[in-house]
């Protein structure tokens, strides 16, 4: 067992959330109850999401996405009026880390991917959010391997005409940062989804991108941050799948 408010202040410390110009508010968005006992995480605080974590009894719930962000209207009308009833009704907690998660040294997404997918040589891309390190295998296995470990094929687009031995990645939305690859000299960059743009950019300039899928390449930091929680205090937990194909 352990207080919300403890928990809290452990979650901001640990994730070094001060350190972060993030566009949601990280940290605790919704007061529930002062004890927490079993605590159950997800990539997204949709109402899908909720509904399972009512069913568990749970007394908070970590994510990644939680459900407030500035390009967002503030107004509590429609499905956010209905989540944020459901979380105060049931008096569970939304705690949500959106980029203090990505970026964490050892519970992050983009270092828990990295070791998903075995990349060697790990390290995050100074004032970047971008990890970068090194595959020995060719496109063929690596791919391969990627639709084992995350359950889906990725989508691969661009060209390569050396050997694959640098990579890049950001898990979620990032393939606007493509451009930052490119001047890494990866040979491939890999994130969760793809814009128009991004398979022309790829080609001429000499690189693979991966689309791994945005929800599959985010289900390993909320699940790293919530066993080391639950270890650390000793509380009950469950990592709650809500399939996403996107
Ligand atoms: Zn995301």
């Amino acid at each position: 067992m352990v207080d919300r408010d403890d928990l809290n202040h452990y979650c901001n410390q640990y994730l070094s959330v001060s350190k972060y110009k993030d566009y949601c508010p990280n940290g605790l968005q919704v007061e529930g109850s002062q004890t927490i006992n079993k605590i159950v995480s997800g990539v997204s605080a949709n109402l899908d999401f909720i509904e399972l974590a009512i069913a568990e009894q749970a007394d908070a719930i970590f994510v990644h996405h939680g459900i407030f962000w500035e390009n967002e209207s503030n107004v509590i009308v429609g499905s956010k009026k209905k989540k944020i009833d459901l979380l105060l009704k049931n008096e569970i907690n939304l705690f949500a880390y959106h980029l203090p998660l990505d970026d964490h040294p050892d519970v992050g997404n983009n270092v828990q991917l990295g070791r998903v997918l075995g990349i060697k040589n790990m390290k995050p891309v100074d004032s970047s959010l971008l990890w970068q390190g090194e595959l020995n295998t060719d496109l063929k296995t690596f791919s391969s391997l990627i639709e084992k470990q995350l359950g889906r094929a990725p989508q691969l687009f661009g060209r390569l005409s050396g050997p694959l031995n640098s990579i890049a990645w950001c898990t979620g939305g990032a393939q606007g940062f493509i451009d930052e690859a490119i001047s890494l000299k990866s040979d491939v960059y890999l994130s969760g989804e793809v814009s128009e743009r991004t398979p022309a950019v790829a080609k001429e300039n000499d690189m693979i991108y991966i689309s791994a899928g945005h929800y599959a390449t985010e289900r390993y930091g909320v699940q790293s941050l919530t066993k080391h929680l639950s270890s650390k205090f000793n509380l009950e937990h469950q990592f709650l799948e809500v399939e996403n194909s996107v």
